[in-house]
């Protein structure tokens, strides 16, 4: 098997093999490659220690990555290359990273010590595949395989646990029955794991292809670090709009939208606070009043507890708490939310309304093109440069002060106030119009 390498990668290996050094290319950009998909960095390992990569590259831009576990960075020809010392991982004291690190001369120690079998594999252009554990037969099936003994492997490193859910779902692949025997049981362990961690891994599973269905498997795995997830699964709607449960309709939604993160993320958990919030009536049917609230503060929890920064948390929060918008295919209604939300969330609203729809009973898919509709008429709205933003007003705070107005606070007032003149076209968006509205309103700010 011939596996096509960049020039910049092959001028590290020639450097290092100049040297005297053993070198080639591992890990995921092989098994990438194998898999036809598009390597996003080659790295590479080597018989050289860490300070005789720093002497071979001393001519080149070298950066010390993590040098006390190997780990050198050498931009090639402008492109950075991740060089790291053929090494076995050390006890794992606390099922989170090895102490220490041993560095080996031997490839295949270097591969021993690495978490699956897709990712042990080697290539050298001229030695070609180094791959004792059969890499690129679980590759080619599709399969997710420790190396060596699954259990062993998750208590050296519970994030190995999500790693695999991550692997599975991004790459599509099944999940061999042992290690997915071993991963429940230790998964307990993921508390140990630093919550960046967690959530990194997290990230990348739910914008994986494959998310619905390792969702819907593995749902008690990510419920160790969200148990708020737990009592949606099989928790029944009662009502002619949901033809699913609880968690199947939150599966169907994250599957169905974009895999940008805040939207996955806004996805899976827009309905976490249905459960709590279920009454039903006399007919019996299912009611979920308030659960637009209560979801939300308990997404502002969750995303607290992963270490969500600022903007992240602001924008999941916002789409998870205004999830249920009500489309309305009126230039007025789009004005209002478009001043509300701003252009991006308002159009990310729409995706997560689009989404939740799809995830509903499949009667109600005629839906979709009203919301289409209406983010082509925003889309419209916005190329035409209507006015729905304080930033679009044709008079600015100091117009009005020039004009007489009184500075303070209430400036900002009568500039909200033209705003909502403007979009509900009770005046036109030109400076002397503006002005002469505000003075004609005058009394309204200073009466007070
Ligand atoms: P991608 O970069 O697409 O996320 P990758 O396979 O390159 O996938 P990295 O996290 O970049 O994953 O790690 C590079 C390689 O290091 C892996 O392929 C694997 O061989 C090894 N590795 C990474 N993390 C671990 C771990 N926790 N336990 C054992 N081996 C690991
Ligand atoms: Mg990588």
């Amino acid at each position: 098997m011939k596996i096509e390498i960049p020039d910049y990668v092959l001028a590290v290996l020639n450097r290092l093999e100049q040297c005297g050094y053993e070198a080639c290319v591992v890990g995921g950009s092989i098994r990438d490659a194998m898999l036809q998909k598009e390597v996003h960095d080659w790295d590479i390992a080597t018989s050289a220690l860490p300070g005789q990569i720093l002497e071979a590259f001393r001519n080149e831009i070298t950066i010390k990555t993590g040098i006390r576990h190997g780990t050198v960075t050498v931009i090639s020809r402008g492109y950075p290359v991740e060089i790291t010392t053929y090494r076995i991982d050390g006890a794992y004291t606390d099922g989170r990273r090895p102490e220490q690190v041993t560095f080996t001369p031997s490839l295949a120690e270097d591969l021993a010590r690495r978490d699956f079998t897709v990712n042990a594999m080697a290539y050298h252009p001229a030695k070609g595949l180094t791959d004792p554990f059969g890499g690129r037969s679980d590759a080619l099936r599709g399969i997710i395989r420790c190396v060596g003994n699954a259990r062993t492997r998750f208590t050296e490193d519970a994030l190995r646990i999500l790693r695999a859910l991550r692997f599975a779902s991004v790459l599509h692949f099944q999940i061999e029955p042992e290690t997915a025997n071993a991963l429940q049981q230790e998964k307990e362990r993921l508390r140990g794991i630093a919550a960046e961690r967690v959530r990194e891994e997290l990230r990348l599973l739910l914008c994986g292809e494959n998310c619905g269905d390792i969702l819907r498997e593995y749902c008690t795995v990510l419920a160790v670090w969200i148990p708020e997830l737990l009592p949606m699964v099989g928790f029944l709607q009662h009502t002619p709009y949901h033809a699913y449960d609880v968690w199947e309709h939150t599966v169907r939604t994250v599957q169905a939208i974009a895999p940008v993160p805040v939207l996955r993320f806004a996805m899976l958990l827009h309905d976490i606070g249905k459960p709590s919030t279920f009454t039903r009536d006399e007919q019996g049917r299912g009611h979920f009043y308030g659960h637009g609230a209560v979801s939300t503060e308990m997404t502002v929890k969750i995303l607290e507890r992963l270490k969500f920064d600022r903007r992240a948390k602001e924008t999941i929060t916002q789409l998870v708490k205004y999830h249920d918008i009500r489309c309305e295919r009126s230039p007025l209604w789009i004005k209002k939310q478009l001043r509300k939300f701003g252009q991006p969330l308002f159009f990310q609203l729409l995706a997560v309304h689009k989404a939740d729809i799809s995830g509903q009973n499949p009667d109600l898919l005629y839906r979709l093109k009203d919301i289409d509709a209406c983010a082509d008429m925003a889309k419209e709205i916005i190329c035409r440069e209507s006015c729905f933003s304080l930033k679009q007003l044709a008079v600015n705070g100091s117009d009005l002060i020039q004009a007489g107005f009184p500075q303070g606070k209430v400036i900002g007032q009568i500039l909200q106030f033209l705003l909502d003149a403007v979009i509900h076209e009770a005046c036109k968006n030109e400076k002397s119009a503006l002005l002469h509205y505000a003075a004609q309103n005058q009394r309204l700010f200073t009466e007070t």
